[in-house]
Parts: structure tokens; C-alpha cells; sequence
């Protein structure tokens, strides 16, 4: 078949809820994938941080065929042999103390908000159906109604109300809004370390740790959305590491399966996920053998293959020689780790015509907002690779 009618189909048959650059891929290695016509890309998005390994990593495609062939369901009914497993390495790794795995980062949102207002309640002393949550401004925690219902963004909330009550907005970035906002019902604060679907905006230096204190102080939970920053991404395991702090809860998702499964997890180091008891929560794929064995491989081959350091040492590089590009179109260029953006002028006419650009020159990347640029390559690139991409991004936004 042709490129074109792959797409026809997808036009015909599918709902239209994304505008994707018309690739048809079908074969993926490293940093590396190939479109059906054997073009060959680089993939400078990792879809949106999932694929921080490295597409189908040899070592995560045995682990997933191994434990595919032994047992891959049982549901939360009974338990499995991988699900322990899978707790402990996480906890170890992260120095957490429980976990709630989930499958999608959406349902680790709701997961949270459900365990944080149930504390409110149970431990905190909230009155009933009193619970608020503070988010911030420009946010993306997913798409259910609750999650779009606190979004700021028109284009996620408009046609889909009611909404969730119990969300209260604050500016990203500003730990004085955020005190002024907390009143004796708030029982939690959940943000992104850098907001990433926002357009890679990092907060000023301190702010999440004024934000811890200001918690503590408080008795709110700190519910940090590591689902695009964590695993390697910023270079660090955690992006909260940048400031020093531990968050009360963490969400990760995405790179937790290296790519191959929807796997998400609750990270707690408080009591809050002490609240649940059995039947006020759960997901028939949850916590299920084959996600666990996936993830138990994708942790273990971020951490022994060093992607972790790969991505703080490549992610400067990458970032000092696109601050190097001399361009009018482009504002800014901002990253930690190998977590970038590049923010273009208003008049620069939208960043999509540009990654439509740099794909015909074999490099993949995807706007955010109109007029952002996200480069998020796999945490396994290396320095040849990214001088191979800027000989590719120079002359298309300096044209
Ligand atoms: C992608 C993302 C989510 C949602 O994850 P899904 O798996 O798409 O539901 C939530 N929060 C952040 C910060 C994300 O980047």
C-alpha cells in the first residue's frame, strides 16, 4: 500500500482527534524509524517522553515476549509473580515506599485525586465534599473530563462541561499565588516540575522548593506529574531532584514501559495512599504481569545503560548549539536534560511548517502550542546524532 492510502483510512474510518504530520511509520530502532517507503527518520520526540529507551529495545522486547508467553492477565483477583517484583525495584529506585500501578498517565491523575481527597477527608480533617486542589495555569495532566475540566487551555475544555468541581487555578511558576490560594480545605497541589505540553516552560530556580515548604507548613500534599519530566528525561531520575526535594506523590507513566504498554504508577512516600482499602479503587489491567514485567526491564535498562547521564551530558550539547542557531524567527530556546523547546516569534508563522521542514529532511518533531518547538530525542542519542540534527535544524529555522 502507498503512503497516502494508510492516511485515506485513517481519515476515513478514524476520529479526527489529531493532526498528524503524514508519516506512515512502520519500523523503529534506537533513535531511529522508518517510514513504509524505507525513509528513514530521526525521532526527535520519543513519543512525547515514552520512548526514552529507545525504540524497541532488544532487552524490553525479551522481556515482553518471555513473560507474554508465561501469563499476562490475571487481574487484581489474584495475584502474580511480577507485581511484587515490580513494587520493590520501583520503590528502590525512586525512594518511594507504596505504589498503585494504572495503566494510562490519565488514570494516574485520577488515581491521585481520588487517594489526596479521600486523606483530606480521612486524615486531614477536610469536611465532607469540602476538598479543593490547587493546579496551575497552562497545565496538561491528560484528557478525562476531571483532568480537562482544571485545564486553561480552550481548545481541551470547550464542548465537554460540567466539570469537576474542587480545582482552583494558580500561575505556574509564582510560590506567593500559590500560598494565597491554600485555605484549610486544600488538601493537595498538583504540578508539572516543567510543563511540558505547555511548551517546555521551567519555573524559576526555588520555586518547587518554596513549594514543598509552603506544603509542609500547610498540610498539603505535593503531587508532583513526572509522567513527561521523569525516568532520564531532564536528566535527572526525577526532575524534583533539580531542586532537592522529594514530592509527597509522583506521577509517572509513559517511559515506565519503555514504550511497548501503557504502564503508569502513583509513587507515594506519605500515608496518603494508606487511605484506600479494597474496592474503592482499581483497573482490571493495572499492575497486570506483562506491564509489570515491561516496566521491571524499561527501569532496569534505563538505570545499567546509563540514559540517565547520557541525557543530562547530550541534552547541554544539544542545547548550547541550538542557542547557537542565529535566526530572527526564533524568541527562545530552553531545556533541561533533553527536554527542549525552541520558541519562535508570533510573526515566524507557526511552528508547524517547520517540523513539516525538518521532516523531509529526515529529522521528527512535533509543535506544541503554535509556535513552540519540542526536541525530545531518545535518552540513547549521542553526539554524532544530535550534530547530525542541527545540521538539519540550522539552515530550516535560519532560512
Ligand atoms: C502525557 C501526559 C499525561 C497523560 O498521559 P496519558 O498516558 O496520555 O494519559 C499527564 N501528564 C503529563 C505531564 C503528560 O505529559
Amino acid at each position: 500500500m502507498e503512503p497516502n492510502e494508510y492516511i485515506e483510512l485513517e481519515e476515513k474510518y478514524g476520529a479526527h482527534n489529531y493532526k498528524p504530520l503524514d508519516v506512515v511509520l512502520n519500523r523503529g530502532q534506537g533513535i531511529w524509524v522508518w517510514d513504509v517507503q524505507g525513509n528513514k527518520y530521526m525521532d526527535c520526540l520519543s513519543a512525547y517522553s515514552a520512548v526514552n529507551q529507545g525504540h524497541c529495545h532488544p532487552k524490553i522486547i525479551e522481556a515482553m515476549t518471555e513473560q507474554a508467553k508465561q501469563l499476562t492477565l490475571t487481574s487484581r483477583a489474584f495475584r502474580n509473580d511480577q507485581l511484587g517484583l515490580f513494587y520493590k525495584e520501583l520503590c528502590e529506585i525512586t525512594h518511594s515506599h507504596k505504589v498503585l500501578p494504572m495503566n494510562s498517565g490519565a488514570e494516574s491523575v485520577e488515581t491521585v485525586i481520588k487517594a489526596v481527597r479521600k486523606w483530606g477527608y480521612k486524615v486531614k480533617g477536610v469536611p465532607e465534599e469540602q476538598a479543593e486542589i490547587i493546579v496551575c495555569q497552562n497545565n496538561f495532566h491528560g484528557r478525562t473530563i476531571t483532568i480537562v475540566g482544571f485545564s486553561t487551555d480552550p481548545t481541551a475544555r470547550e464542548g465537554f462541561g460540567p466539570f469537576t468541581p474542587g480545582f482552583k487555578v494558580v500561575p505556574f511558576g509564582n510560590a506567593t499565588a500559590f500560598e494565597e490560594a491554600i485555605t484549610p480545605n486544600t488538601v493537595g497541589f498538583l504540578v508539572e516540575p516543567i510543563q511540558g505540553e505547555g511548551g517546555v516552560i521551567i519555573p524559576p530556580d526555588g520555586y518547587l522548593r518554596r513549594v514543598k515548604e509552603l506544603c509542609e507548613q500547610n498540610k498539603v500534599v505535593l503531587i508532583l506529574d513526572e509522567i513527561q519530566t521523569g525516568l532520564g528525561r531532564t536528566g535527572k531520575l526525577l526532575a524534583e531532584e533539580h531542586e532537592g526535594i522529594e514530592a509527597d506523590l509522583t506521577l509517572i507513566g509513559k517511559a515506565l514501559s519503555g514504550g511497548f504498554y501503557p504502564v503508569s504508577a502513583v509513587l507515594s512516600n506519605t500515608e496518603v495512599l494508606g487511605v484506600l482499602r479494597p474496592g474503592e479503587h482499581g483497573s482490571t489491567f493495572g499492575g497486570n504481569p506483562l506491564a509489570c514485567a515491561v516496566a521491571r526491564t524499561a527501569l532496569k535498562v534505563l538505570m545499567e545503560e546509563k540514559m540517565i547521564e547520557n541525557a543530562a551530558v547530550m541534552g547541554e550539547y544539544f542545547l548550547n548549539e541550538l542557542k547557537k542557531i542565529e535566526s530572527s524567527k526564533i524568541k527562545e530556546v530552553r531545556g533541561k536534560g533533553l527536554l527542549i523547546g525552541v520558541e519562535l516569534f508570533p510573526d515566524a508563522g507557526g511552528a508547524r511548517q517547520y517540523c513539516e521542514k525538518l521532516m523531509t529532511k529526515g529529522l521528527l518533531c512535533k509543535e506544541t502550542h503554535d509556535h513552540i518547538i519540542r526536541f525530545a530525542p531518545p535518552l540513547v542519542i549521542k553526539r554524532q546524532d544530535i550534530d547530525w540534527a542541527l545540521e538539519r535544524i540550522a539552515p530550516v529555522l535560519s532560512a
